[in-house]
């Protein structure tokens, strides 16, 4: 009896497994030919500056428009591209239309924005992408100093010498680094300092302890490290008044999150951005 329940356990574990897996090799098919078809978007969210209450750039976050499941955020298909290496023509297609929608918005006089892209560790490990980076930008005609690529705290901290190589590269075209995600890995202060990294952007998940009389003590320590290093901060995840009014006191450069906007499509970031400009012209005229 014991041996055939387990026997039984075995048998539908391995069923699970195998539909799994199965399901999983589906989906990396599926966003082989998602790729091929266009069926991915980005979506642009703005970033503020504290200083000017501005709008001074742009986050692309990739989203999938899959035909029976609907809109798809990247938690839902980052991880698998990372893991089959898909995030490598991925990563070039999402770069291809960052770089396409910021000379659009240029044209239609959105001014000037930085572009952030996110970059996996994963895209590191292809031999062509620096290269094909290079190619990119002079392709789209993109002055390199608009461009900004975030790369993780593990992203930075794996393989540091290839990655500090065509980082170094890529500095020198005048493209801006930020350390995504901070404070979620483990990143030594020696590798802050020694690679080209101009901006901290401090997780959501110390943000969103911010509040009034909180407990403030480790974002404001965050802040005063990244300025004493030279780094600008951007504060992701935003979402209370009260929490940008906190950031702002202690010295935050930059604010993402829900209480600006969320991440637009184009022509709906085309319209935030115009009315932004809109309320602007009333406050100075
Ligand atoms: P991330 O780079 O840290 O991006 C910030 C995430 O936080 C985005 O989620 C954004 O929509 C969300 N967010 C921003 N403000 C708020 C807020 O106020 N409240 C809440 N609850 N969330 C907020 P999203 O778009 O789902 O992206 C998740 C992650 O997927 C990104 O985290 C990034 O690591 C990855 N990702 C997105 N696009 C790409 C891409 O093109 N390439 C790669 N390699 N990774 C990407
Ligand atoms: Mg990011
Ligand atoms: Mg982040
Ligand atoms: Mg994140």
């Amino acid at each position: 009896q014991a041996k055939a329940r387990q026997g039984c356990t075995w048998y539908l574990y391995n069923e699970r497994v195998n539909r799994s897996a199965s399901s999983l090799a589906d989906l990396e098919g599926e966003l082989r030919r998602a790729l091929r078809r266009d069926d991915l978007e980005l979506h642009y969210q703005p970033r503020l500056c504290m200083e000017t209450g501005r709008i001074v750039g742009l986050e692309a976050l990739v989203r999938w428009r899959h035909a029976s499941r609907g809109l798809l955020a990247p938690n839902e298909f980052i991880p698998m591209a990372e893991e089959s290496g898909l995030i490598v023509p991925l990563g070039y297609w999402v770069i291809s239309r960052a770089l396409r929608d910021m000379q659009s918005l240029r044209e239609k006089g959105a001014g000037e924005l930085h572009m952030a892209v996110n970059l996996s560790f994963r895209q590191f490990q292809d031999s062509q992408l620096l290269a094909t980076l290079q190619r990119l930008i002079e392709e789209r005609g993109v002055d390199p100093h608009w461009l900004e690529f975030e790369l993780t705290e593990t992203a930075v901290m794996r393989r540091s010498d290839q990655v500090s190589g065509t980082m170094s590269a890529l500095a020198k075209l005048g493209v801006r680094f930020s350390l995504d995600d901070f404070g979620t890995g483990f990143s030594s202060f020696v590798h802050l300092s020694r690679l080209p990294i101009s901006l901290l952007k401090i997780d959501k998940s110390f943000v969103d302890g911010v509040t009034a009389g909180g407990d403030n003590g480790l974002v404001q320590a965050m802040i005063s490290l990244a300025h004493e290093l030279g780094l600008e901060v951007v504060a992701e995840g935003v979402e209370q008044a009260a929490q940008l009014k906190l950031l702002e006191g202690f010295g935050a450069n930059q604010v993402q999150g829900y209480l600006i906007s969320k991440p637009l499509p184009l022509a709906e970031l085309e319209k935030y951005l115009s009315q932004q400009n809109k309320a602007e012209s009333v406050v100075s005229a």
